[in-house]
């Protein structure tokens, strides 16, 4: 494995059932083929023996999202499972290695229940709420692809959202984030002034003193599952001047872009480019699909499985995508390196990634 910089691991709990459809993605929509299950014992049992195993090879596993194509808190032994990696990180063996940071995803929907929420504060795990907006009839429409039912579904989640806010204020909850997404861009820039007056408001209402927020620069087609206007990235470079650092009803916010949470600086891009022979972004770690399967990212119908974690270590599994050239699932991709535009990083980014593939090429 060429690959030096820290590793994140994205593990689909659930794949292809959702009690949402957002509108930029693939799950509940009649073009969706891939897979809709619960991940088995057995597969989560085995991605935990390979990040253990990882770690006394020297190979740093810095995030767990138990997240994916699915929504997590519907796996029916959802508080087994973050027992399981309770389990691992109270077991984690620190002088050899830093633990992984784990966390969930959710859409937030079904927090509101002890039950879900409890696993969080007794096993050490983060929480990551997708919430692209409080406006009612936005929420509804982005994330039910029905403006009309966004009041029923934030009646659910936004308790849920304060449960959370009480319990992080307390020390419970590890950390919390709130993903601004499914990233449509013109909904998220329309409505953020509110969706931040609304997060503080409930952040002050608890003692919270400080909110996270994750934007995403770039909208997805999973694939091409979906159709997507929009086709460059997008920095928020505005909205960071404005609120990032600043205070909003006594509540510090604190925003980062999604691609800085998996790479925390340049050297990481560079160790991207120097070890894929093809160095697309949602292909440099891992997502593990629920049957096992390592995917990219955006390999929402697991198409094209690039090994599974049942039979690979993680350092085989890497190897795998380090060697993977595009192929008709990136020829629908919107997020291809040899297609991103819309910021001077990304159109740079864009031709060393070309440069890197058309290297590999004649190598090959
Ligand atoms: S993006 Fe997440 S919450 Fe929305 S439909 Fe897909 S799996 Fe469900
Ligand atoms: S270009 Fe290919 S590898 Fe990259 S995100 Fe798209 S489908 Fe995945």
């Amino acid at each position: 494995m060429r690959t030096r910089r820290p590793i994140s691991i994205n593990n689909s709990l659930v794949h292809g059932i959702c009690n949402y459809s957002c509108r930029l993605c693939g799950v509940n929509k009649t073009n969706y083929r891939g897979p809709k299950e619960f991940q088995p014992y057995d597969v989560t049992k085995t991605l935990i023996k390979r990040i253990l195993e990882a770690a006394s090879s020297g190979i740093y596993v810095r995030y767990v999202a138990i997240s994916g194509d699915g929504e997590a808190t519907l796996h029916p032994e959802f508080a087994d499972r973050l027992r399981m990696f309770g389990d691992m990180l109270r077991g984690w063996d620190a002088s050899i290695m830093p633990p992984p940071e784990i966390s969930v995803v959710s859409n937030g929907s079904s927090l509101y229940k002890p039950e879900v929420m409890a696993p969080f504060k007794e096993n050490s795990i983060s929480l990551i709420i997708s919430f692209p907006t409080n406006d009612a009839e936005s929420y509804g429409l982005i994330m039910k692809g029905d403006s009309e039912q966004g009041e029923a579904l934030l009646s659910r989640v936004l308790p849920g959202i304060e449960k959370a806010m009480a319990l992080r204020a307390c020390g419970q909850l590890s950390k919390l984030y709130f993903h601004i997404s499914p990233p449509e861009i013109e909904i998220i820039r329309r409505d953020f002034p509110e969706t931040i007056n609304c997060l503080t408001e409930i952040a002050r209402r608890n003692e919270l003193h400080e909110i996270e927020l994750v934007l995403f620069p770039a909208t997805s087609n999973r694939s091409g599952l979906l159709r997507n206007s929009v086709t460059s990235v997008e920095m928020y470079r505005d909205l960071f001047k404005r609120y990032n650092g600043q205070a909003v009803n006594g509540v510090k916010i604190r925003m980062q872009l999604v691609v800085k949470r998996f790479f925390h600086s340049r050297v990481e891009i560079v160790d991207l480019v120097r070890s894929f022979r093809f160095p697309c972004l949602w292909n440099a770690n891992f997502f593990i699909a629920a049957d096992g399967s390592s995917i990219c990212c955006n390999d929402q119908s697991v198409r094209n499985p690039q090994g599974n974690i049942l039979n690979e270590s993680i350092e085989t599994l890497m190897q795998c995508k380090e060697r993977f050239l595009p192929d008709e699932v990136c020829a629908g991709c919107n997020q291809s390196p040899q297609n991103l535009k819309g910021s001077f990083q990304a159109v740079f980014f864009s031709l060393i990634a070309r440069l890197r593939l058309l290297f590999a090429k004649i190598r090959s």
